[in-house]
């Protein structure tokens, strides 16, 4: 059992005498190969939430279990592989490296690993399935917008994780290209390549999703599970 389960998680910021509640009493499973949409207004808590999934930041009370094991007993170092084996990053800025080709990118989670497949082998691969081979010796500024964000998709799967987490994807790109995005991810999910948690805040890619959580002022207002077509 691979799910994701939230047990009353809070996440308090705390800066010049001033609380704010980003996440309050979030309970929340998410089950293993799921496509998850997460839509909310400006400032309702998703980054925040996304943030806590993918171990970069810890909540302030609450437990969090990923199948059996809680992140919160974790060294740093054991975080750091929990996170290698099982979370892959997108976001909005596709934060590449600029003085790296797209290959070198891709490769770049793999360094000072071990691993049991070939590194540049499985990049190439990775590249080759977002479409991009051809452009594995482009540096990020010679590609457009939706390249370098299939460049980014590439790197978050090369280490084969369970789950990608996307921060606003296509928030960055025109309405065609980001579709094309958009349909990358429904793709890589539905060949059980990985979960997928999408935060946006657009209703008609959250309704796309097979698992909608709505949120509003740090509180999940509603979970609506879409029957597979
Ligand atoms: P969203 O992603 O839905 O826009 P966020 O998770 O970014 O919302 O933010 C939720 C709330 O927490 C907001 O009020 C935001 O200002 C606050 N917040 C987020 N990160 C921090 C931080 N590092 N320090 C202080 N407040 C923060
Ligand atoms: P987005 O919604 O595009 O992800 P946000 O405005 O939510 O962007 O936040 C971007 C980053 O800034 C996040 O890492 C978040 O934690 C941080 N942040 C958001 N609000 C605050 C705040 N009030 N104080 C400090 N950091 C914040």
């Amino acid at each position: 059992n691979k799910s994701i389960e939230f047990r009353d998680i809070d996440k308090v910021f705390k800066g010049d005498g001033i609380e704010t509640y980003a996440l309050k009493k979030i309970n929340l499973l998410l089950n293993e190969g799921d496509f998850v949409s997460i839509i909310g207004p400006s400032g309702s808590g998703k980054s925040t939430l996304l943030s806590i999934i993918g171990t970069l930041d810890v909540p302030s009370s609450g437990e969090i279990l990923y199948g059996d094991k809680t992140v919160h007993q974790m060294s740093n170092n054991e975080i750091a592989d929990f996170r290698f084996e099982n979370i892959g990053f997108i976001f909005q800025q596709f934060h590449l490296i600029p003085t790296m080709t797209a290959l070198e990118n891709v490769m770049s989670p793999l360094f000072g690993r071990k691993v049991t497949y070939n590194k540049k082998e499985r990049a190439i691969q990775v590249l080759e399935q977002v479409g991009l081979k051809d452009k594995m010796n482009s540096l990020p500024s010679q590609l457009s917008g939706g390249q370098q964000q299939r460049v980014a998709i590439a790197r978050a799967l090369v280490h084969k994780p369970k789950w990608l987490l996307a921060d606003e994807p296509t928030g960055n790109l025109d309405t065609d290209t980001g579709e094309t995005v958009y349909e990358l991810l429904t793709s890589l999910n539905k060949s059980k390549q990985c979960g997928v948690i999408l935060v946006t805040h657009d209703s008609i890619l959250a309704d796309r999703a097979n698992t909608k959580v709505e949120m509003r002022d740090g509180e999940i207002v509603s979970v609506c599970q879409r029957q597979p077509v």
